[in-house]
This record gives C-alpha cells, structure tokens and sequence, in this order.
C-alpha cells in the first residue's frame, strides 16, 4: 500500500485514546507490512522511554525487532554524556542505533562557511546539520517515530497519535503526544530507562552543546536568547508560515 493511500489523520483520530504502546504495536505489526518505520531519536527522556517500550514489545513477541530501525541525528555537537547514553541504551535494550551524520564534518562546515554558525546564523547551520540529513534518512520510508509531546510548544499541541507529514512527506507516528513531563519520569523511574545525567544537572532539553544551555523550560534551555524554539524537524511548512518563523 502506497504511503498516500493511507489516511493517516483519521488513524490519529481513531488512536486518540489508545495508549502509546498500543499506538506502537499496531505501527510496527500492521503498517510495517507496508513500508520501513524510522524511529529517530535525540536520546531526550521521551526517546528513551520509546526504546523500553520497543524492547517490552519485542521481549515479549509482539513486534519483530525488524520491523523499524532506530536512528540519531547525529551532528558533531553531541554532548559526550549524550553519546555515552547512546551506549548504554544500546546495551541496555540489545539494539544497534544508527548514528547519521551531516555531508560536512564540523571541521569541513566551519572551513567553508566560518566558524560559530549555530551563533551566526542557526538556521543554516540546523538546516545542514538536522534537516538535510533527515530528509535523506527519511526518503523511502513509509513513516517515522517521533517523541513529541502536545504540551513541550504550540507547534506540537495540535499533534495527533498518526498525521501525515507534509514536510517530509512520509507518515508520522506520535505515540506520547498525550503525556506528561511528569509521566515521562515516572515511567524511567519506574522501569529503570537509562536517560542522559544533564537532566540531573539543571539542563531540561538537550541538543547540540553549542545551543544548550540550563534553562528552567524548554524554550530557556534552547537556543537561549534567540527566537528559534524549534530545529523544524517537528513544524510543517503552513505553520511556519503561519507562525512567521523561519526554520529551514
Ligand atoms: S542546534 Fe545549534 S549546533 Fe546544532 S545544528 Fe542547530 S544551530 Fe547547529
């Protein structure tokens, strides 16, 4: 079945009330019939609680290892506690997490276009570093697995359970748009998931160190004195549009 030919949104409206492991039991057993699944993941405390839950469904049956492929974004600013959770996950969950990378190394970037862009102009510098390698990790598949929740900006809060992604033109699974800060916690705590030790240190969303800074909120902890809030991997093009924000 062709990507087109599923109606993603009335999914979402069907899964609204479906729990998210339900959300990724259906994913990975009936649409992998149809197409590769991409879970990418930033190693956030929401993508290590979708790692448990794939390795309970797989532990248990229910879905076949094969069925998705665990993905980062991997783009030379990663702060080394960030690669070491990536290891630990790994040998936590017994899966292979493809690190994908830029067509430029840092070194290569800062030759041709000057050192510091995140400072200059972070646009560019996320649209080569994230969205570029994205659009190449996303090509052919027939959907991607994502960790946003409703409540983390005013781009995600209209998010649904599965949407089709008009920006990369592929499904979109989202299976925690439903929960809460405080959900996520106490799932990793409950299930001892591995989680990046930055979280315990005053920082509440990590990306690329150069653009992470302790903040009391997402937005504060983000690109920090700058307008930007998203990378523009989560926000369509009518909403940036709409909201004025360039992001790629
Ligand atoms: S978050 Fe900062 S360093 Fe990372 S790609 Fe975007 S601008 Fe560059």
């Amino acid at each position: 079945m062709p990507n087109e030919a599923i109606d993603w949104n009335s999914l979402g409206n069907q899964f609204e009330d479906s729990s998210a492991i339900k959300v990724l039991e259906y994913s990975l057993n009936e649409l992998s019939k149809h197409g590769q699944i991409l879970f990418l993941t930033a190693f956030g405390p929401e993508g290590c609680v979708i790692m448990a839950m794939l390795h309970t469904l797989v532990k248990n049956q229910l879905i076949e290892a094969k069925s998705f492929t665990i993905a980062n974004l991997d783009t030379g600013y990663q702060f080394q506690e960030t690669l070491e959770l990536k290891d630990r996950l790994e040998e936590k969950y017994n899966f292979e997490i493809l690190m994908h990378h830029p067509a430029l190394s840092v070194l290569e970037q800062d030759l041709k276009y000057g050192e510091r862009l995140y400072e200059r102009d972070p646009d560019q510098c996320c649209f080569m570093r994230k969205l570029a390698p994205l659009q190449g990790l996303l090509d052919g598949k027939l959907a991607w697995i994502t960790s946003i929740r409703r409540e983390q900006t005013e781009h995600r809060a209209k998010a649904l359970a599965f949407e089709y992604d008009k920006k990369f033109k592929l499904g979109k699974i989202n299976p925690l748009i439903k929960w809460t800060r405080s959900d996520i916690w106490k799932y990793i705590h409950e299930n001892s998931v591995p989680y990046n030790p930055l979280l315990d240190n005053g920082y509440e969303s990590i990306g690329c160190k150069p653009c992470t800074s302790i903040g009391s909120d997402r937005k504060n902890s983000r690109w920090a004195g700058k307008d930007k809030i998203e990378c523009g991997l989560h926000v369509q093009d009518h909403e940036v549009e709409q909201g004025g924000e360039f992001v790629i």
